[in-house]
């Protein structure tokens, strides 16, 4: 971090001693041990095949999909949308390691005070809300509200519900009295601004639902109507804490248990979570009244191996659904749907017939796939028109499926579904391939002009020679190994190492990372930190002389050049002796 003090350097130091990166990464991210590594699906893209890699001995991860890693650091502000100095703190809280109040950029400070600020008034209105549900008159029908919903006190309190009185100021004269900051709120979404000056409450006379983070602070609202009056629900809009499509309200909560079962259920509202939550079903997550996000879907991935969405039977429901196939099938993680009888949703199903049924609904639940084709089949009342138009939405979403398997397992299932032969499904998909793989083709011509991969390969080899064998360095940089490398970021690893290593010695690798400055020249260092040595020591000695043997060629080709280009006729004679010195 550039403009730190020295004390601050120290905090983020002793951070990373205290903090064991597997054990970190590991409550977000499915891990599983691999070698000396630990591998995952990346959270941070879309992938089947894990290729998202942390290193216990390295203390990093790295991504060798999309590219991202780096250190603990880096992994929770990427992870939580949070900028350097908030990853400190979070993490010095999470780890009891105290923080002395470095200096930071100007852009910085400004950004994570911004997010403290936001967060602090956010549970100063909590608390408000939480206050006037439990003791105050004005609480009364929120009290009412919820009794009729029979959530229980201990329900109440675990997720701080509570309730935004009939004003137009009540939430603003607590925030005058606690000397809270108005623009703050209302950047938080909590207040608006009137067109003449002065704010008004955004939340009236609703039963409020704090959302928080995963690391259990408000980070907004979702406030219902007590009658049918609309709209039914409203939530802080987006604000630099408030992101509803990537909020799972109650994830926080219920990540332990998803990670058990392996199962996450994903219903719609607050109060169908908190049914459920009430009736021991601590599996559960809720949609802020958003249709599910690929982002959502990625989130749960680090937590569960499969999910079952629960609608109840409106047809709002069921194309929600249907939306978010090609997510679940593009993520990789397998989805089912189950239904729910009549007009129930979780909330009413499950106070009246307990979970038990509840979870007999799920056992019966059907995979997203089928439910997305039976339900097409049933939309329109022309069979012919109906299939047609099955196949236009489902030949793109199929054609999505990189797992060839599966691919043709849903073909399979789509072929007797619709009884349509398999072989002209596959034809059409194969057709619908050759169009899209255009984009693709044209993507590995650009990768072609830009690097030449077989030189590439060189860069790397020897930057996992430098990284698994330091004592090599002072040799690799006499011998003008720069002269076989063609990537630029590798180039400068090379160049910042020679620097380093010519003013202070023999650096590990972490360090010379810790000060480069390109993000490329990180990521490349990081690889090649990460991948398993290319040769054992005995061959180290073997790799280099061949190495030294190919530069050695290279000058000779470049001396002859040179002659050639000059005329020179002596410089030109001495080469064969050149050659004849070095390889007899
Ligand atoms: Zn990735």
């Amino acid at each position: 971090m550039k403009n730190s003090s020295v004390s601050y350097q120290a905090a983020k130091e002793e951070l990373k001693r205290a903090v064991d990166i597997v054990e970190l990464i590991g409550q977000f991210v499915q891990l599983r041990k691999a070698g000396q590594n630990f591998l995952g699906l990346c959270p941070f893209h879309s992938e089947k095949v894990p290729s998202f890699t942390v290193s216990p001995s390295k203390q990093m991860f790295h991504c060798f999909g999309c590219k991202k890693g780096g250190d603990i650091f880096a992994f929770w502000m990427a992870y939580h949308h949070v900028s350097f100095p908030q990853a400190m703190r979070d993490l010095a809280e999470r780890y009891h390691v105290s923080l002395p109040t470095g200096t930071l950029g100007p852009l910085e400070k400004a950004k994570f005070e911004l997010n403290e600020a936001l967060l602090e008034i956010n549970e100063i209105a909590a608390q408000y809300f939480h206050q006037l549900l439990k003791s105050s008159a004005k609480g009364e029908p929120g009290r009412r509200y919820f009794a009729r919903r029979a959530i229980p006190a201990e329900i109440i309190d675990e997720f701080r519900l509570g309730y935004a009185p009939k004003a137009w100021d009540g939430l603003i004269k607590f925030l005058k009295s606690k000397k809270a900051d108005l623009e703050k709120a209302r950047q938080a979404g909590l207040i608006i601004a009137k067109e003449k000056g002065g704010y008004y409450d955004r939340f009236r006379d609703r039963v409020m639902f704090p959302i928080f983070n995963m690391r259990g602070q408000v980070v907004g609202f979702g406030g219902r109507v007590l009658d049918d009056s609309l709209p039914k629900y409203l939530n802080t809009p987006e604000t630099p804490v408030f992101h509803k499509g990537k909020l799972l309200y109650g994830l926080h909560a219920s990540y332990q248990a998803i990670r058990k079962s392996g199962c996450a259920v994903i219903v719609e509202g607050y109060t169908d979570f908190l049914a459920l939550r009430k009736n021991g079903f601590h599996e559960a997550v809720a949609t802020l009244g958003t249709a599910l996000t690929r982002e959502h879907i990625r989130r749960l991935k680090g937590y569960a191996r499969e999910a079952i969405v629960v609608f109840d039977p409106d047809t709002a429901g069921k194309s929600a659904a249907m939306g978010s196939l090609s997510y679940f099938l593009d993520e990789g993680l397998p989805a089912r749907v189950a239904l729910l009888p009549g007009n129930e949703d979780p909330d009413s199903f499950v106070n009246k017939k307990g979970v038990v049924a509840f979870q007999g609904l799920l056992e019966n639940s059907v995979p997203m796939f089928d439910f997305f084709i039976d339900r097409k089949l049933s939309e329109k009342t022309d069979y012919i028109e109906n299939r047609v138009d099955l196949l236009k939405e489902i030949i793109p979403v199929l054609s999505e499926l990189r797992n060839s398997a599966q691919r043709s397992l849903y073909t399979r299932r789509l072929s007797e579904k619709l009884g349509i032969a398999e072989s002209a499904l596959i034809e059409e998909l194969e057709k619908w391939g050759r169009q899209r793989s255009w984009t693709a083709r044209q993507n590995d011509l650009v990768e072609k002009v830009t690097a030449s991969k077989a030189k590439r390969k060189d860069d790397l080899f020897l930057l996992n020679l430098l990284v698994n064998y330091p004592h090599i360095t002072q040799r690799v940089i006499n011998q003008d190994f720069r002269l076989l490398l063609s990537d630029p970021a590798v180039i400068q690893i090379f160049d910042s190492l020679a620097e380093m290593h010519a003013k202070e010695g023999p650096l590990p690798a972490a360090e010379v990372m810790d000060r480069l400055e390109a993000e490329d020249a990180k990521e490349r260092l990081r690889e090649a930190m990460l991948m398993a040595p290319f040769c054992d020591d005995n061959e180290v000695e073997l790799a280099l002389a061949e190495f030294e043997d190919r530069i050695q060629k290279i000058k000779i080709l470049e001396a002859k050049k040179k002659a050639l280009k000059k005329g020179d006729i002596e410089g030109l004679a001495k080469i064969p002796k050149l050659i004849r010195e070095r390889w007899g």
